[in-house]
């Protein structure tokens, strides 16, 4: 039985044995010596130069690429390919002369995109999933050093907001914490390793918000950090009720943070958020400092190019991103096409760092599905029982209506009936066992009249009541 399930079936006791069991194993790689020096490095690479951080990637990159074509299956051909040597990738620019890669490329490739070094030595890598917002699930590695670096980043935007490892935050993300048909506390469960507060975004409708405050307020964190949509929902609660959390930070990620939404937010919490971009395929984390002025690309993390539709420098205008990770070396993606649009700021941050600026990505927009009982739930969560199952080529979500989702599916090679009892029932514990779930095959699914894929679509007319405010 693996780990995932034998939490889910555990009472709530165990549960909570199980999960700081879990957290002090991760605590020892994700925190240990390694992770003190990557964050010491950081500490003073942050104020580099524009010319340091030049020099900086250069560097960085050509190690990369050498490494990438010496033990890279996919670069090493595609290097032979073109007629180039490892030695003619010096600069950022020479970036250009290397194909775009995209995510049908990675699904195509994905074990000889692997680094024989790393897979051979498989216990320092970790697998993950990705469905992203266009529905197509992805699978990437990730090396030990990997999963530290993205640790230590992650702490360089709390720290920037104020916030040290072991202070208390409040977590609402998308895991299923605790039981989905539990109706009565705790819907949380404390991590006493890192000092995280889970708490169940599933439960966290009008019934159940006082309990939330309670426990919050008995917790006393430093920062909340949650997916927009729901921290929405739950900063118009506190509002209403006259109640305040008052937190140094709030962090949101993965959904748009509108500026009703962060107004809200920011209200409620009395503090400034926090929004920041990353991917599981880890080769863009942009963060935002204290001017919250569009968001830092963390250069030591990845190389970003902004590009127009011919492939040139898009500068001064809006452009697709091209993303290289610099230290996932287990799973080197070089030139990853995001599906996101964005804008280089060019002007220097107030804050003091030469590290270029993009403006908040907002293409992420998806529908809201609501649970039978009208819980909002957000399209981020939803991305979750997606994740890992490779043989599902693109996926849809359709609320008919207040008791019925379909779940339109273009097959991949290999999709069987285990994959859909899998996703089905983590899909259920997510939606609720009232809803009607159906799956439905298709051979390709349209865009709308935008020519934009909408991942989550809801038919009824609910969203519109639940949105508006
Ligand atoms: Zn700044």
């Amino acid at each position: 039985m693996d780990l995932k399930r034998l939490y889910s079936l555990a009472p709530h006791g165990l549960k909570s044995v199980l999960l700081n069991a879990y957290s002090a194993a991760l605590y020892l790689e994700r925190y240990g010596k390694s992770f003190r020096n990557i964050s010491e490095q950081l500490e003073s690479t942050q104020w580099y130069s524009a010319d340091e951080i030049k020099k900086y990637q250069d560097s960085k990159l050509r190690e990369l690429v050498q490494h990438a074509y010496k033990n890279v299956p996919y670069y090493h051909q595609m290097f032979n390919d073109l007629g180039l040597r490892a030695a003619d990738i010096r600069t950022v620019n020479d970036l250009k002369k290397l194909p775009v890669l995209t995510k049908a490329d990675i699904k195509t490739n994905s074990s000889l995109l692997l680094s024989r070094v790393h897979n051979a030595n498989s216990r320092g890598m970790k697998f993950g999933g990705t469905s992203g917002t266009t529905g197509s699930p992805l699978r990437v590695g990730w090396s030990r050093h990997m999963r530290i670096f993205n640790n230590a980043i992650d702490w360089r935007q709390k720290r920037w907001a104020g916030i040290e490892p072991g202070e208390p935050i409040v977590m609402l993300l998308g895991q299923p914490i605790v039981q989905l048909d539990k109706t009565k506390p705790p819907f949380w469960q404390q991590d006493y390793v890192q000092n995280f507060l889970w708490m169940s975004a599933f439960h966290l409708h009008a019934d159940y918000m006082p309990m939330y405050v309670e426990k919050i307020l008995s917790f006393r964190p430093s920062a909340v950090e949650g997916y927009p949509s729901t921290l929405f929902e739950f900063a118009k609660f506190l509002i209403r009720t006259g109640k305040k959390i008052q937190v140094k930070a709030v962090f949101c990620s993965s959904e748009p943070l509108h500026k009703h939404y962060r107004e809200t937010i920011e209200q409620a919490f009395g503090c400034k958020v926090f929004d920041f971009y990353g991917l599981a395929e880890r080769t863009i984390f942009a963060t935002q400092c204290r001017e919250h002025a569009g968001q830092h690309l963390n250069f030591e993390y990845g190389i970003s190019e902004l590009l127009d539709e011919e492939g040139n420098d898009a500068l001064g205008q809006e452009g697709v991103l091209v993303t290289t990770s610099l230290e996932n070396f287990g799973m080197p993606l070089i030139r990853y096409q995001v599906s996101d649009r964005t804008m280089l700021i060019d002007e220097p941050c107030a804050c003091g760092r030469a590290m270029p600026r993009m403006r908040e990505v907002v293409s992420k927009y998806e529908d809201m599905i609501y649970r039978v009982d009208g819980t909002a739930i957000s399209p981020s969560i939803l991305t979750h029982p997606f994740k890992l199952i490779e043989s599902i080529n693109q996926s849809q979500i359709v609320q008919l209506d207040a008791h019925s989702i379909l779940i339109k599916i273009v097959k991949a090679d290999g999709y069987n009936k285990n994959d859909e009892r899998q996703l089905l029932a983590a899909f259920r514990a997510r939606v609720g066992e009232d809803m009607q779930v159906s799956v439905q095959f298709f051979d390709h699914l349209p865009r709308d009249s935008s020519g934009k894929f909408r991942w989550v679509i809801n038919q009824t007319t609910k969203k519109t009541k639940h949105l508006h405010h």
